[in-house]
């Protein structure tokens, strides 16, 4: 179902700003799709917690931190699409704790954590989104998980109610978290151990150049386009338990595949690229046209990690 265009005449009156037609794919990594309807800015927390009170309950909602795990379709996204502010990037530390809001970068918690001698935390330096989206995704690399250090994170519902969770009532798993998708993160507790500030930085460093090594950072990309299928999903094909989806990708062709202006890279074979005029759609064609030959060859159905948000033009 088409929802019809939101005005801002439809929506509560706010200290924190709203945008009409905001360009959001352009925001993105991808670089590319269509725009938000409407986009909102909260002043603060108790702003959003106003707007969220106001807001007519069959108005959908959507927020995003760095973009940097989205396709926007370039039909656009229907309803109210939030962007945190800078109230809620803040990060302190406390004994072996980080505290930090929603909208801090991934990259910052790890170096704050670090120069504070919190060792634990550094895998953050490899993942470049924010805490919001570390949270709803579980994200995580080389062996550690959000869910790993995760004391404890505040949400918000779409009523705008606080709800403070644990890592166990959200049910994260591999790049997963159960918590509704209308759930707002604003901001998570993690802890960490004691360290040396320079054995912690070290090991950063080491993160940063596997990365660099690995993975083509300096693309118009969106991380892992797939998820690793699980040891199960995989014996129920007949193929090895440690097998990567990269290699499944690799089998069928994919490495360097295009369709339009995306292109699977030739670096990592698991990672999309917009090489410059790619649309939303030239990117989730090339991606089902991945899955539809790995269903055939292996019998093997490939879940997106990559979220794809709102509506196909
Ligand atoms: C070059 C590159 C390398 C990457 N490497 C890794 C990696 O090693 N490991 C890994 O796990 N990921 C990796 N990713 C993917 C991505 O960085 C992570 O999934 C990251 O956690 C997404 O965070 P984000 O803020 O960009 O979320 P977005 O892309 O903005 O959103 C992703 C999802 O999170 C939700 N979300 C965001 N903020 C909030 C919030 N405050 N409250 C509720 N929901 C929210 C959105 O609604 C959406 O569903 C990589 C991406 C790139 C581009």
């Amino acid at each position: 179902m088409t929802m019809l265009k939101l005005k801002e005449q439809d929506l509560p009156s706010v200290r924190g700003r709203y945008t009409e037609n905001a360009p959001l794919g352009a925001q993105g990594w991808f670089k590319c799709g269509g725009t938000a309807d409407v986009l909102f800015k909260p002043a603060d927390r108790d702003d959003l917690i106003e707007f969220l009170n106001g807001l007519r309950p069959d108005v959908p909602v959507q927020v995003f931190g760095a973009l940097s795990n989205c396709i926007i379709r370039d039909g656009g996204v229907r309803g109210v699409t939030i962007r945190l502010g800078r109230d809620f990037s803040e990060i302190k530390t406390e004994e072996d704790l980080v505290h930090t809001g929603a909208l801090a970068l991934d990259a910052n918690v790890a170096q704050v954590a670090a120069e504070a001698g919190i060792g634990g935390l550094e895998f953050f330096s490899g993942i470049p989104g924010t805490i919001g989206g570390a949270l709803r995704m579980n994200a995580g690399c080389y062996g550690t998980e959000t869910k790993d250090v995760l004391v404890e994170c505040e949400a918000l519902d779409r009523a705008g109610n606080v709800h403070v969770l644990t890592p166990d009532q959200m049910g994260m798993t591999y790049r997963h978290t159960d918590v509704p998708e209308d759930y707002i993160f604003l901001s998570a507790t993690f802890r960490g151990t004691r360290e040396e500030p320079d054995t912690v930085l070290t090991r950063m460093t080491e993160i940063k150049q596997k990365r660099e090594e690995s993975q083509p950072i300096r693309e118009k990309t969106g991380g892992s386009t797939f998820a690793n299928p699980s040891a199960e999903e995989l014996s129920q094909s007949g193929l090895s338990p440690d097998i990567k989806v990269w290699q499944l990708i690799d089998q069928v062709g994919g490495r360097g595949l295009q369709i339009g202006g995306a292109m699977m890279s030739e670096k990592h074979c698991n990672f999309m690229i917009n090489m410059g005029d790619a649309t939303a759609a030239d990117l989730e064609a090339l991606g089902e046209e991945i899955r539809k030959r790995v269903l055939e060859k292996f019998d093997l159905a490939l879940r997106w990690e990559i979220k794809r948000i709102g509506e196909t033009s």
